[in-house]
């Protein structure tokens, strides 16, 4: 009895210092930073600007592969299953909280399933068309949906994505069911609405304000409580006509369970320093957004919020009634 407690002992110990020792070398070879939706988007456009910055920080590459599809939940699946060594983690966004309860079915849990380093930042939604849409307002583009309802499209990036999920309240609020065209992410969706294939999105303002500001798309409203300096004439959707329509799309960052709490602690402090990176604070303002404080880029912060956002969507989308199988 006496040497087996020995060698149970002996055994965490050698475990504690192998990964503290880990921790100390770490990292020493590139790390992966999973996006779950397509290359040009919003998630891959704040993704690279943050993981740009956490590289200089940690003195190792941190890449970006893109793996979209299934409305973001291929690319957490992805992470869930990678070894926990900090080589592998994950950037998603508020659809990590309501795809655990819009899938039915689910390759992972979702509160169990990772770890955290932090949150990242809040992103405000647009309600944009097309350029040469009709409709002149959002009052306009409500009605003309509820009169063309069999003919007007809304791309989205698939069932749990935030395009999803805001064109959802969009539908719910108007109550008004019409076509949605799924892609990978809303970088392609973009590309299709600048070409006219589709006519509606709700997309983060990390990949809208610069279309909106050259003219290229039309926007209705954003859905801030208060309008954007980087769009100041674009209404809020409480103006425009829509109260209790607002939502803020929320990213972190998050790594497989059973990372050592050293490596989730070099990440959530080299994430804090990048989100205090001056080119990155100026390129989220130019792009409607600014960065998590460095309380919340912490990885207590982002359990709290997922597993808050959780218990939040979930009676919204069961009111719904909407899954995916
Ligand atoms: N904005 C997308 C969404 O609908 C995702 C993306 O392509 O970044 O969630």
């Amino acid at each position: 009895m006496k040497k087996l407690i020995a060698s149970l002992a002996a055994a965490a110990t050698f475990a504690m210092l192998a990964s503290s020792a880990t921790a100390q070398t770490y990292p020493d070879k590139t790390i992966t930073m999973i996006v779950p939706f397509a290359a040009g988007g919003p998630t891959d456009t704040v993704t690279r600007l943050v993981a740009e910055s956490m590289s200089k920080d940690l003195g190792q590459q941190v890449i970006v592969e893109n793996v979209g599809g299934a409305g973001g939940t291929l690319g957490a699946a992805r992470v869930a299953e990678a070894d926990p060594d900090g080589y592998t983690l994950l950037l998603h966004h508020i659809g990590m909280a309501t795809s655990a309860t819009l899938y039915r079915k689910l390759a992972y849990d979702t509160l169990n399933a990772f770890d955290y380093v932090g949150l990242v930042t809040e992103v405000p939604m647009t309600i944009v068309t097309r350029k040469d849409f009709e409709p002149t307002d959002l009052k306009g583009l409500i009605d003309y949906v509820k009169a063309n309802k069999d003919k007007v499209t809304l791309a989205n990036a698939g069932i749990g994505a935030a395009s999803h999920l805001c064109g959802m309240m969009f539908m719910n609020a108007i109550q008004t069911q019409f076509v949605t065209v799924p892609y990978k992410g809303t970088g392609p969706a973009m590309t299709d609405l600048l070409g006219g294939q589709v006519d509606i999105m709700c997309d983060q303002t990390t990949n809208t304000t610069k279309q909106i500001q050259g003219g290229t798309i039309k926007a209705y409203a954003v859905t801030s409580p208060a309008r954007l300096d980087v769009l100041p004439n674009i209404p809020t959707t409480e103006e425009a006509g829509l109260p209790n329509f607002q939502v803020g799309i929320w990213h972190g960052i998050y790594a497989p369970k059973g990372t050592s709490p050293e490596v989730l602690d070099k990440l959530s402090k080299s994430l804090q320093k990048a989100l205090k990176d001056e080119n990155v604070i100026a390129r989220f303002a130019e792009l409607g957004t600014k960065p998590s404080s460095e309380a919340d880029a912490t990885p207590a912060a982002l359990k709290a919020k997922l597993e808050s956002e959780v218990a939040r969507w979930k009676p919204v989308i069961e009111a719904a009634g909407q899954y995916a199988d």
